[in-house]
């Protein structure tokens, strides 16, 4: 079921319910992809408790603490930090400010030196900070902050331990480098929730893949070179502080980094989980221990990476190949590379380095070194010297390309005993578990209830002319079909009201169409009923465009939105209301299939959990083309027409893979439609669903609690005249 339709309020609802029944159980852990989405889950939590309230008179109810967390960015409250314009200068500005020796030189008396007072203050009030049971969203945080003078991202991080609900991003959970820094106050008793999980597969790969381009590799150089500096210097100044780095380092990683003290330095310098505990508190290799052994093995590595990287054609490497190429050009072996990462997190904490952001190179080339060394499958080293697309273009890469997703995915299946995945696109439901290697104790698509058929789901085959028309590689530059396409598009315009969405299955696909549309005259005649506006790869650019495509539809003039599916648009914009009526979705759109990346992973998919390159390329197609569908529908009082323009819908292997709520709502009667045929349902549909809905229907769908008891009667009923038979 689309968003808007009672999912999040349902879990909630239900497992916050669970956990007041039974106490044992942990936290819950509810997992959004957006910071929007993780203010939307807090709100809907505070009417769930208000509407309990009503059942626990005379302040009974029960307690419950609900928090957001989320990065700095979101959360600071110093008005110069807060004014940074990235994630990464928000971190790194707050560490100047926060890190154990700035704070110690302050203490010292030294009135140079520039601490934050929120962080003051918190530190002060130490255990005492605490939060009365409710629900606090990022904003309400931030007030707290600014009243108590308490910072209010160390304020959620030290609150996680004491709250039954905490709402955070997935990459809380999943991404190795930030889990460590909220997994240790979860226990595993907590329930977590993956929302919206349809791309659940893509950011576990994403967590996991590293990528260098040659500028990476010349800053890591650059970054070296400080650090050499840097370690010179305090041989000079204070040898003692290296020294007591070396007696940690030979009783293992566990003494010097991967259990940092409380406080900002925790949260900067993480380490990286990927590394097992075992290993963590073996001794750190011999070779790297001394700081500049450390920094000369790294420049090894990063020659060996830059010779990489001088290449005429395209390479493709397991772990292993690659892992011996390092031990023998450079005679780094393994096992030592494991721990660069970790070594390096070390090396900058006894340098006492805090602009972070500065080292993100030299970072992102020990996290290279530490994953290509720790997983021995499910990743592939692909080294290209120019992108496909441009081939005269000299744009050397190195990819570390992870093609598992259940690798990210493991950690979390192993610690919590409940895990819900759930999205309104999960479609085919079977092959998540496949792709991220796990059974399912139950796995469940449910039916949406509707008080009126407000969706609209139609497959449109052929143009006005009853050609064909398809995005398909050999007909998707075909003028009939770019005609036909365009042709539609402006019967739409003239019958449906205010907004229109379409989309299309690339930037490049988009551009072509509307340059030829522009020839063929057809955008001038669109610009005729509603205003014409395009998504760009720019997003101030988009931001604008959707802004204007906004007060047109308010205004009345009626507007269509160009854009892409996969893009920022498809992903995260909501079209309710008469923001989006009908939404046009322009062929299917199947990833890039020639990218080498993609091939690895379909490869592996292939030979490890047995899922058909064809099978997957149309699910992950269909997934995306169901989410831009999905946009118009916010609630269900929401209406809109959903137009899949392409005659290969109307194969049951493409439509099987819809989501339920898209194929119970498509009739037979709406399958293999041509542009007139469209026309007239598309008239019929939005005069019907013009008419002022009949408020007794409102609530038609919903049980009252004599209408559950009866419900419940009944199935047991049935399950003892099951069991007696
Ligand atoms: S400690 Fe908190 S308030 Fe201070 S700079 Fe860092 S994030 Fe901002």
């Amino acid at each position: 079921m689309p968003t808007g339709t009672g999912k999040t309020i349902t879990l909630l609802s239900l497992i916050t319910s669970y956990q007041l029944a039974r106490p044992d159980v942990g936290k819950l852990i509810y997992c959004t992809r957006t910071v929007p989405e993780m203010e939307k889950v807090l709100v809907e939590l505070q009417e769930l408790i208000d509407y309990r309230k009503k059942y626990f008179p005379g302040g009974k109810e029960p307690q419950i603490l609900a928090l957001g967390l989320s990065s700095r960015k979101n959360l600071c409250v110093h008005p110069v930090v807060s004014a940074e314009g990235s994630r990464e200068s928000t971190d790194a500005r707050c560490m100047k400010i926060t890190a154990p020796w700035v704070r110690e030189r302050a203490m010292q008396g030294n009135d140079d030196v520039e601490i934050c007072e929120w962080y003051d203050g918190l530190d002060k009030d130490g255990p005492s900070a605490r939060l009365e049971p409710g629900v606090y969203t990022l904003k309400d945080m931030k007030n707290i902050g600014r009243e108590k003078k308490w910072c209010p991202y160390f304020l959620a991080r030290h609150m996680i331990a004491f709250a039954n609900v905490v709402v955070f991003n997935y990459q809380y959970m999943i991404d190795p480098k930030v889990s460590t820094m909220v997994s240790r106050e979860m226990e595993k008793e907590c329930i977590v929730v993956f929302d919206e999980a349809h791309n659940i597969d893509n950011v576990c790969i994403e967590a996991l893949s590293v990528n260098l381009r040659q500028q990476t590799l010349d800053n890591a150089g650059r970054n070296l070179a400080t650090l050499r500096r840097k370690i010179e210097k305090m041989k000079e100044t204070d040898a003692e502080r290296l020294r007591d780095e070396y007696r940690k380092l030979v009783n293992g990683l566990m003494s010097q980094v991967a259990l940092p003290a409380d406080g900002a330095e925790a949260t900067q310098w993480l380490a990286n989980p990927v590394l097992p505990q075992d290993i963590l508190q073996e001794a750190v290799p011999g070779n790297i221990r001394r700081a500049e052994h450390y920094v000369a093995f790294m420049q090894r590595f990063l020659s060996f990476l830059k010779r990489k990287m001088d290449i005429q054609t395209v390479t493709i490497e397991d772990p292993a190949t690659f892992l011996k190429a390092v031990e023998q050009e450079v005679a780094i072996d393994s096992k030592t590379m494991r721990f660069c990462y970790d070594r390096l997190v070390s090396l900058m904490r006894t340098l006492e380095i805090s602009s972070t952001d500065e080292y993100t190179p030299i970072h992102l080339v020990a996290d290279f070194g530490t994953l290509v060394s720790t997983y021995s499958r499910g990743f592939a080293i692909i080294s290209e010297p120019y992108d496909d697309r441009m081939p005269a273009v000299p744009d050397p890469i190195i990819q570390l390309s992870c093609l598992d997703a259940s690798l990210a995915m493991k950690p979390v299946f192993t610690k919590f005993h409940s895990v819900v995945i759930t999205s309104g696109t999960l479609s085919p439901i079977d092959l998540y578990p496949k792709i991220l290697n796990f059974h399912p104790v139950a796995l469940a698509s449910l039916n949406m209830t509707l008080t009126r058929q407000c969706l609209c789901p139609v497959v449109l085959t052929r143009g006005a002319d009853q050609l064909p028309v398809s995005t398909k590689f050999d007909m998707r530059h075909d003028p009939g079909v770019i005609r036909n396409y365009g042709r539609m598009l402006v019967e739409l315009a003239a019958t449906v009201p205010d907004g229109i969405i379409c989309f299309f299955v690339s930037y490049t696909y988009m551009d072509s169409i509307v340059s030829a549309w522009q020839g063929m005259g057809i955008l001038s005649e669109l610009m005729e009923h509603k205003l014409v506006f395009i998504e760009t790869q720019d997003v101030v650019e988009t931001t604008l465009a959707l802004d204007n495509y906004r007060r047109a539809c308010d205004c009345g003039r009626g507007a269509i939105f160009l854009s892409v599916a996969r893009g920022k648009v498809a992903e995260g914009i909501d079209f309710d209301r008469h923001y989006g009526r009908c939404v046009v979705m322009f062929g299917i759109p199947y990833q890039y299939t020639l990218s080498r990346i993609l091939r690895a992973r379909l490869e592996y998919l292939k030979n490890t959990f047995q899922v058909k390159e064809s099978d997957y390329l149309a699910f992950d197609a269909i997934r995306q083309a169901a989410q831009c569908v999905g946009r118009v529908i916010r609630s269900k009082a929401d209406y809109g027409l959903m137009v899949f323009a392409d005659k290969r819908y109307q194969r049951g292997d493409k439509r099987d893979k819809l989501p339920r709520w898209i194929t119970t709502n498509l009739k037979d009667s709406n399958l293999n439609m041509s542009t007139d045929m469209l026309v007239a349902i598309a008239r019929e549909f939005m005069r019907e669903m013009a008419q002022p809905i009949e408020t007794d229907d409102v609530g038609k769908s919903l049980l009252s609690l004599d209408s559950l008891n009866a419900l419940e009667e009944s199935r047991m009923q049935s399950s003892n005249a099951e069991m007696l038979d």
